[in-house]
């Protein structure tokens, strides 16, 4: 970009700022659980139409809704997608806030309204920005990113990546300061699974466990050999986690029951890590519970791939961030153990997904994502959107002879 389109961006940003923090608030006093966001996609709807985006589309992958901005500049370009995603969680809000949750039980408690409030002024810009840039910008507004395997899939089964070249996402980011961005190339988010294991034994008397064969016991066994997984198992220069976060069984003092049950999950950066790991705990539940006489039925339920970016996405995406907030604005970002629904689009298409600082301890916004005191710096949505946009125009740029 020009200095003095930039320097029209920034304008029209700081003109649409009210706006894009009114939107915001609306959408975290009206939360929706996954697959539930009726009124948020009615919403978005609604906008997208007074911006005179095209081919507005609602239901896809049940709640969704996508829409298209054209370039009018020469050329055919390419297609680059912007996706925001819009559920909410199921968490009692408790912070002070006048705009604070009216749908009791339900909370924008992830920034999911934000990220929803910024793809939309990001849209409000490139519209009316159409002359500047040839090809097309695809808008994604999805459900359920909360809920594994995610609402993504749904959105792809619909058709939403056809024609799309290239992905592109945000989240904001409670653990950086307000006017801090930060990207990376290859994993910036883990892949993740859940498993459930029953352990089918013997019961019988407490006080007779000759007579038994102890699930309890071979549970046990179970999971003190799960801590050998990421320890003897994996490569020390990789990075992967086995927890169990649940294990029920017996119900009296002196009874020794039939079943044990253990639920945990994996998560992990590359997907031979993660077929590693699955291995792994399979064989060890397997024999570990023979051996002490019962009998191991593991179920894996699959989560989010790793969350992979692009190296040529991510280092377009930092150059064109470092142009639109300063060198020092842009950090490396650290890859996290969480998952990312964003997984799923960007293992179909190359892309970047990069976080925005919304931390500020003079407003005491400071509390993590998920907790029910959550909240975001406002002066974070404008630097989003900035962000977004700046990243678009920078590929549409780059894609424009396509
Ligand atoms: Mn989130």
């Amino acid at each position: 970009m020009t200095d003095t389109f930039h320097q029209q961006i920034a304008t029209l940003i700081d003109e649409i700022e009210p706006g894009l923090i009114a939107d915001r608030r609306h959408l975290h006093q009206h939360p929706e659980l996954s697959f539930q966001e009726y009124e948020t996609a009615e919403f978005v709807r609604q906008r997208l139409e007074q911006l005179g985006v095209e081919d507005i589309r609602t239901g896809v992958g049940k709640t969704g809704v996508t829409g298209v901005i054209r370039g009018t500049a020469p050329g055919n370009g390419g297609n680059v997608l912007l996706r925001a995603d819009m559920d909410a969680l199921p968490i009692v809000e408790e912070t002070p806030v006048e705009f604070a949750s009216c749908n009791p039980g339900v909370m924008h408690a992830c920034g999911h309204d934000a990220h929803t409030a910024i793809l939309l002024s990001a849209a409000r810009v490139l519209s009316d920005s159409r002359d500047r840039f040839a090809g097309t910008v695809t808008l994604c507004f999805q459900p359920a990113e909360e809920v594994p395997p995610g609402g993504g899939i749904g959105m792809i089964n619909d058709g939403v990546l056809e024609g799309v070249d290239a992905v592109l996402a945000l989240h904001m980011a409670a653990a950086m300061p307000t006017g801090t961005v930060a990207i990376a190339p290859g994993p910036v988010m883990a892949g993740g699974d859940l498993f459930r294991i029953t352990f089918q034994g013997k019961g019988g008397h407490a006080a007779s466990p000759e007579l038994a064969s102890d699930p309890i016991v071979a549970a046990a066994a179970t999971i003190a050999g799960f801590q050998s997984v990421v320890s003897r198992n994996i490569d020390p220069m990789d990075r992967a986690v086995l927890t169990v976060g649940s294990f029920s069984a017996g119900e009296a003092f002196n009874v020794i029951p039939d079943t044990a049950v253990i639920a945990g999950t994996y998560r992990y950066f590359s997907e031979d890590t993660g077929k590693r790991i699955e291995q792994r705990l399979t064989e060890i539940a397997t024999d570990t519970a023979r051996g002490l006489g019962c009998e191991a039925i593991v179920e894996i339920i699959r989560g989010y791939h790793p969350t992979v970016n692009d190296d040529d996405m991510a280092e377009l995406a930092r150059l064109a961030l470092v142009d639109a907030l300063g060198d020092g604005a842009v950090k490396t970002a650290e890859p996290v153990m969480g998952g990312e629904d964003f997984s799923h689009m960007l293992r179909a298409k190359p892309g970047a997904y990069f976080v925005v600082g919304c931390y500020s301890e003079v407003d005491g916004v400071n509390y993590g994502h998920h907790h029910p005191k959550f909240d975001v710096d406002e002066d974070s949505l404008a630097i989003g959107v900035k962000s977004l946009v700046s990243i678009a125009l920078r590929w549409l740029e780059q894609n424009k002879e396509v």
